[in-house]
This record gives structure tokens, C-alpha cells and sequence, in this order.
């Protein structure tokens, strides 16, 4: 196993752990993060044994002060690691405008709190 040549992504995380410089090190963990998503693997454990669901989520804005905030409903697809949980998604650009601008918009499904 050590003998095995490490992967492009696995070389620049080596590089990554001894980089000083923060903005070289932002680079090296987007290009990371852009192999590893060319791969199809998980962020977090590696693991290809991911899958795809339906999603329905309801975003709250946090603490306390958030509970007199919208709720924003996005139903976007899941992308779920089956070996450690981890998990996925976009926001779409109208509910993303909402979670931006706290105001609801057309079309973007929102409990307003504030009315
Ligand atoms: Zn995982």
C-alpha cells in the first residue's frame, strides 16, 4: 500500500499540509476539492459509494433571533455519501436571494415571519 503512487489529489493535499502561504493554500484546497469532485467521491471520507436523493428542506435562519425569520423550502437533490453521512446540496438562486436578502421572492415557497 505504501508503494502505491499517490493520486493527483492525494499529492496536493501533501502539499497542503505544508503550505504556509493562505492564499497558495486556498488554491490547493479548491483545486483538492475540484479533483475530488471530478472523481465523484466524497469530501469528507473519500468514499465513491455515494448516491443521489430527493431532498425537502426547511432552512432556518439560526438562533433565537431566527425564529421571527422566514423559513425557506428548497427540494433540491441530494447528494448523500452512504459510507459516512455525509451530504450535499445546492440552494437554488431564487431561495439562495431569500437566505441573502431575508425578503421572500416570486415563486420561492417561504413562510414569512415578518408580515
Ligand atoms: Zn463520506
Amino acid at each position: 500500500m505504501a508503494d502505491e503512487p499517490l493520486e493527483p489529489w492525494q499529492q496536493l493535499c501533501e502539499l497542503a499540509t505544508r503550505e504556509q502561504d493562505p492564499d497558495r493554500l486556498m488554491e490547493l484546497i479548491r483545486a483538492i476539492t475540484r479533483l475530488l469532485d471530478e472523481k465523484g467521491a466524497c469530501r469528507n471520507c473519500e468514499s465513491d459509494n455515494c448516491q443521489i436523493f430527493n431532498g425537502e428542506n426547511a432552512i432556518h435562519f439560526p438562533g433565537l433571533d431566527g425564529l421571527h425569520e422566514s423559513i425557506v423550502w428548497v427540494f433540491p437533490k441530494l447528494l448523500v455519501c452512504l459510507n459516512c453521512g455525509f451530504t450535499e446540496f445546492t440552494v437554488p438562486a431564487r431561495e439562495l436571494s431569500v437566505l441573502i436578502d431575508g425578503k421572500p421572492v416570486a415563486g420561492a415557497i417561504v413562510l414569512d415571519r415578518c408580515a
